[in-house]
């Protein structure tokens, strides 16, 4: 494994070294000129994020009090779209079968590397959540909410690319920069269609920012999995629950034999493996057998292969099931996620550049509230938020399980990282209200503020910088998918699942539009919703 990689190492130096020579030859100063122009362009662009630092508040802020859901995301569509075309980028909408999917484009001059900024957007069910409020305080009762912090990825990646737009106008430096979002992530809904549907061709490279309490990026391929979402529909004969039950063929019956014979299952596959289900039709009402049942599975592993075994069993429980309850059953594939594997030289690049942004200087009272909601839900760390920067190591040997991100289709597509940037607390649940409560606030800001500037720094390095771009391609093609190849478990019939979540926003969304961010009038939503900073304690006594 090392003396390959050192191998490779070597191989990719001596192309990119070649590359380096031609310029020398056409351009004998340009060496010299490009290490001075270079270090200028980051601190130029590192302005250019600071002092967009209030669009920055505002676009995290709005889209935190939109709160909405996988395939749902309208107002967010809508809200970014028209900031985006405002800037002077190109908008194609309703992409890929994703009617809130879109993509924003932007080219100086001609030629120039393509760089695709991407970042989700939707929220978690059920997640309503008073920003800055350290104990559970429901913005709206059962509403969604950002309880993974998707309200700020396109804060850093606009903010990031508006910055360095000025600086590409201004130097005449050629390139194309697209803006993308992540549509129903939780869903692991949309960008394998985005993919399928050729939105990444023509791409060099991709930047992804994702949510985190960290400053970090990674290459290879990370802990955590990839992941097949899918329902099982059963269908059975309805008939009276008392009067005639012998006369019904219960579809619940079919979900719960099935449900069974997963747990029995369980056992027999490899720990790493990760699966759960919800019963998101249980039948109508107790004295009618139910006619129509569907189970919806996660099923999680770590290689292509795996998923697809995984996907294969539960299709022969389902059939068993069906066949003990004499009902039918049919599948239906509602998200996909291939796992992720990163690139190398564009990780190392990303990584220069995060050493040089280092993590936001939190204040007293960003550290206080920080350690108020650590206590209050029982985090797994409660020493505050994050002041020691991570280092880039290599991946880990043994992966270990856990989430997935459809990132991961993205990145056996082109070449790929995710920059991780500290907007939220350590130790946090995951999915939860919890993970709202920091997420329109100071700490958020600060964190999205470290997130752009280390984004815009190294989409200059791939605009400026022909050897990283090189290199990048050449991980891409050598090492990566040298023996692994991307397999999607989408089948051209499957369509995005662009239902989904439809009855549960029309529900809230009424209630959560009366508490939309307004910042004309307020110059935080804190402020908008008077929310005092840092508010304390445990809410016991309030
Ligand atoms: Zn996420």
């Amino acid at each position: 494994m090392r003396s390959a990689e050192r191998g490779w190492i070597g191989v990719a130096g001596g192309v990119a070294l070649r590359a380096v020579l031609a310029a020398v030859v056409t351009a004998l100063p340009a060496p010299l000129v490009a290490q001075a122009a270079l270090s200028g362009a980051k601190a130029d662009v590192v302005r250019g994020v600071e002092a967009r630092a209030k669009l920055a508040q505002v676009i995290n802020d709005q889209l935190f009090s939109y709160a909405e859901l996988g395939f749902q995301e309208w107002e967010t569509a809508r809200y970014l779209t028209a900031l985006l075309e405002k800037e002077g980028f190109a908008i194609d909408r309703d992409i890929a079968g994703l009617p809130t999917g879109w993509v924003a484009r932007w080219t100086n001059g001609s030629g120039g590397p393509v760089i695709a900024i991407g970042s989700d957007i939707d929220g978690i069910p059920k997640a309503s959540q008073t920003p800055g409020i350290p104990w559970r305080q429901p913005m709206v009762d059962g509403a969604p909410g950002h309880g993974e912090g998707h309200n700020s990825g396109q804060a850093v990646n606009i903010v990031a690319a508006l910055a360095v737009k000025d600086w590409m106008v201004r130097t005449r430096t050629p390139g194309t920069l697209v803006i993308w979002p992540g549509v129903a992530e939780e869903l692991l809904g949309g960008k394998a269609h985005m993919v399928r549907a050729g939105v990444f061709n023509g791409v060099d490279a991709a930047l992804f920012s994702h949510v985190s309490s960290q400053l970090s990026t990674s290459w290879g391929q990370p802990s955590g999995t990839g992941v097949v979402s899918v329902e099982y529909m059963f269908k059975g004969e309805s008939a009276h629950s008392a009067g005639a039950p012998w006369r019904g063929k219960s579809a619940l019956d079919g979900v719960m034999a099935m449900a069974t014979g997963w747990e029995m299952r369980r056992e027999h596959l490899r720990p790493e493996q990760r699966s759960h289900y919800v019963i998101s039709d249980g039948g109508d009402q107790p004295n009618v057998v139910p006619s129509e049942a569907t189970i919806w599975f996660y099923l999680r592993e770590q290689s292509f292969a795996a998923i697809a075994d995984m996907l294969k069993t539960a299709d022969d429980i389902a059939d068993g099931a069906a066949k003990m309850t004499s009902t039918t059953v049919n599948r239906r594939l509602l998200g996909s996620a291939a796992i992720q594997h990163f690139n190398r030289p564009m990780a190392e690049a990303a990584q220069a550049n995060i050493a040089a942004v280092g993590l936001p200087r939190w204040d007293a009272d960003d550290q206080a509230f920080a350690k108020a909601v650590q206590v209050n839900v029982k985090a797994t760390v409660t020493d505050g938020l994050e002041t020691k920067l991570a280092m880039l190591g290599p991946p880990p040997e043994t992966p270990k399980s856990g989430g997935s991100d459809d990132i991961g289709d993205v990145s056996w597509t082109v070449p790929t990282i995710t920059i991780r940037y500290p907007s939220n607390i350590p130790g946090l649940p995951g999915h939860n209200w919890a993970n709202a409560i920091a997420m329109a606030t100071p700490i958020a800001h600060k964190g999205v503020q470290a997130g752009a500037k280390a984004m815009a720094m190294t989409i200059v390095d791939l605009l400026t910088k022909p050897r990283l771009m090189a290199d990048a391609k050449a991980y891409f093609r050598d090492v990566q998918t040298r023996n692994q190849r991307y397999e999607p478990v989408l089948t051209n019939a499957d369509v995005p699942a662009t239902w989904l979540n439809t009855e549960v926003m029309t529900r809230y969304q009424p209630e959560l539009a009366k508490r939309y961010y307004d910042p004309q009038r307020y110059g935080s939503y804190l402020e908008q919703l008077g929310v005092k900073w840092p508010t304390l304690g445990s809410g016991a006594a309030e």
